[in-house]
């Protein structure tokens, strides 16, 4: 089966395309990209084109799915053809990801124009906070505005997905890896009676970064709410903040809301905090040579990722597996350290030679005797999403 992930941005349109055998097991056939892309059918074209040459698939009738990643939907989530009501959906909430919405609502309409046969699969990333409890997804704001579609919903659900599928694996719970495995297709199937809970909590520390709350495959709570732009300080976003910061800097600075909206989502994050610039690695140099901000700017990322893994451990009543995934969570590992800093006596310590030697590869870092096991499991959305696709075209 052959399953082609399109990644489409606001500029930019890049894929991957991998091989299915029938036990499920997936190669990466080929991935590219294209920048400045103006029209999607012609990036479509191109795409094709090169999947030709490289003699991956010989026409359309070679594709046997494409799957998008796509953010937010009014009224609608999950892991599903992507049809008209995903199109109409993606429209309807283009305001909260104004990054995000408009190319996915534009580039599935151009796959749908140019390969009619080929099914399409939208997997929303908040399809994973389906079961989070309500309490858990209000906030305290008037009724009309919850009407409108102010809530939280989550974000980066595909790679805390994978999470829960994967540390249920490491931990031997066979039985949890497979209800989060039918999660979309098959909602939440029941466990053994009897079944001791496992609790997960997944630290997706990125370019964009989340904490999530899992219990037995299924989120129960996300550091991220309404917009990508909440939860912990993101590369150049701003993560959670009074909403009365908005009104007193239009007031004060004299900006815009456009301008704000901007600052917030171009100028905010770690970038706002360092004054170096976006990415962790330029941040954690800065740093190690006496700069403040940056120094500063690391210290907020721990302060936030200490305040949401605390917030789960109570949520969840303990912690059976912590997870550190993405660019960040995968290679920094004295910034672990620091996350992990003095929480022996809540079960959670780390082997500082394994962390150390931890980098971009899976593995366990939990210090001996230590209640709480720590993995690093490397994130690999479009495979994620490769793997739904699959998942969704088996189930019809
Ligand atoms: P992602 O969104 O998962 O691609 O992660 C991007 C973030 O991971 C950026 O802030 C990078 O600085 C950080 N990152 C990626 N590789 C490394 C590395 N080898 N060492 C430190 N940080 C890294």
């Amino acid at each position: 089966m052959n399953i082609l992930v399109a990644n489409l941005g606001s500029t930019s349109f890049k894929f991957r395309l991998f091989r299915f055998d029938g036990a499920g097991a997936a190669a990466l056939l080929a991935k590219g990209g294209y920048e400045r892309v103006t029209d999607y059918g012609k990036a479509i074209d191109d795409c094709l084109a090169e999947l030709q040459a490289g003699g991956h698939v010989r026409s359309a009738a070679d594709l046997h799915g494409v799957g998008f990643k796509t953010v937010l939907g009014r009224n609608l989530t999950g892991c599903v053809r992507a049809d008209e009501k995903v199109i109409a959906a993606l429209d309807g909430f283009r305001e909260i990801a104004p990054a995000h919405n408009p190319p996915y609502a534009l580039g599935i309409q151009r796959f749908r124009e140019k390969l009619p046969g080929v099914p399409l699969v939208a997997l929303f990333e908040t399809a994973f906070y389906q079961w989070v409890p309500e309490a858990a997804t209000r906030y305290a704001v008037p009724q009309a505005w919850y009407e409108a579609g102010v809530r939280r919903y989550g974000f980066h659900g595909a790679s805390h997905k994978f999470v829960a599928e994967r540390s249920a694996e490491l931990v031997g719970r066979t039985d949890v890896a497979e209800r989060v495995r039918r999660l979309y297709q098959a909602g939440l199937a029941p466990l053994a009676a009897g079944a001791k809970p496992l609790r997960v909590i997944s630290c997706h520390f990125g370019g964009s970064s989340s904490i999530t709350g899992i219990r037995d495959g299924v989120a129960i709570g996300t550091s991220m709410g309404l917009s990508p732009q909440s939860g912990l300080p993101q590369n150049n976003r701003v993560g959670d903040l009074d909403s009365a910061a908005v009104p007193f800097v239009m007031k004060t600075l004299g900006l815009p809301l456009a301008e704000v909206e901007r600052q917030m989502t171009k100028e905010g994050g770690l970038l706002g905090l360092s004054g170096v610039g976006n990415d962790m690695r330029d941040i954690r140099a800065a740093a190690a040579q006496g700069n403040a901000r940056a120094r500063l700017a690391l210290d907020v990322f721990i302060h936030s990722a200490r305040h949401w893994i605390g917030a789960f451990l109570v949520e969840l009543g303990g912690c059976d597996a912590l997870v550190f995934t993405a660019g960040i969570g995968e290679n920094n590992p004295d910034l672990r350290a620091a996350i992990c800093g003095g929480l022996g006596d809540l079960g959670i310590s780390l082997d500082p030679a394994k962390n150390e030697a931890l980098r971009g590869a899976e593995g366990e870092i939990t210090a001996a005797g230590a209640r709480t096991r720590v993995f690093v499991i490397p994130a690999n959305e479009e495979l994620v999403v490769a793997r739904e696709t699959v998942r969704c075209l088996q189930a019809g």
